[in-house]
């Protein structure tokens, strides 16, 4: 295998901070990384497909694969709700000699970043404070009252895990957070 095989790219934040939009426009601006799908047992959002956004699967079915250490990590994000990544979708991204793209949790993020400590570079993006990151997540429209109180919650907590992971970007404006994060990531991509 050559190095680009095992090379692994971790996109962390709390939810709300920025991440997707920064991980997608890394996706356009790199063809060689490749969306790591997660397993997830929520359920798929209106327009999210089996298979592009996740594998979504039954508690059991998670289960079954924890036992069968099918996991690289995984992690309960929120109350009841199992999100993992697959040790077999890492597999198929390095068997296309693409480098997988991990859009996860911190915690999530801690572990494989100690598990794949060679060929890993991680990026905390953090948002300018959880006021903003609330009206963001008010914003999307995806929560309910809930869900939402919970994610600021967690938000506040993650918040402080930033000094853990290899980089970290401000994303107070999307589109200078993403030239910083082009940067970081190419020349990651060429080492
Ligand atoms: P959402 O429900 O909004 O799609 O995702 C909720 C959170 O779960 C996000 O912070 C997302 O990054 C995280 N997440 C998605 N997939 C995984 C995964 O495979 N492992 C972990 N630990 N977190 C994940």
């Amino acid at each position: 295998m050559n190095s680009i095989h095992q090379k692994i790219l971790i996109i962390t934040a709390p939810s709300g901070a920025g991440k997707t939009s920064i991980t997608r426009y890394l996706m356009k601006v790199f063809p060689v990384l490749e969306f790591s799908i997660s397993a997830a047992t929520r359920k798929a959002r209106e327009n999210e497909k089996e298979g592009v956004d996740y594998y979504f699967m039954g508690l059991e079915e998670f289960n079954h694969k924890i036992q069968q250490k099918e996991f690289a990590e995984w992690e309960m994000v929120y109350e009841g709700k199992y999100y993992g990544t697959l040790k077999s979708e890492l597999k198929r991204i390095w068997s296309l000699n693409k480098v997988p793209v991990l859009d996860i949790d911190v915690k999530g993020a801690l572990h494989i970043q100690r598990q794949y400590p060679e060929n890993t570079l991680s990026i905390f993006v953090q948002p300018p404070s959880v006021e903003v990151l609330k009206n963001r997540l008010q914003s999307r429209g995806t929560e309910t009252e809930e869900s939402l109180a919970a994610r600021v919650n967690k938000a506040s907590y993650e918040l402080s895990f930033n000094h853990h992971f290899d980089k970290t970007i401000l994303n107070d404006d999307l589109d200078r957070a993403c030239a910083e994060a082009v940067k970081l990531v190419g020349d990651f991509l060429q080492n």
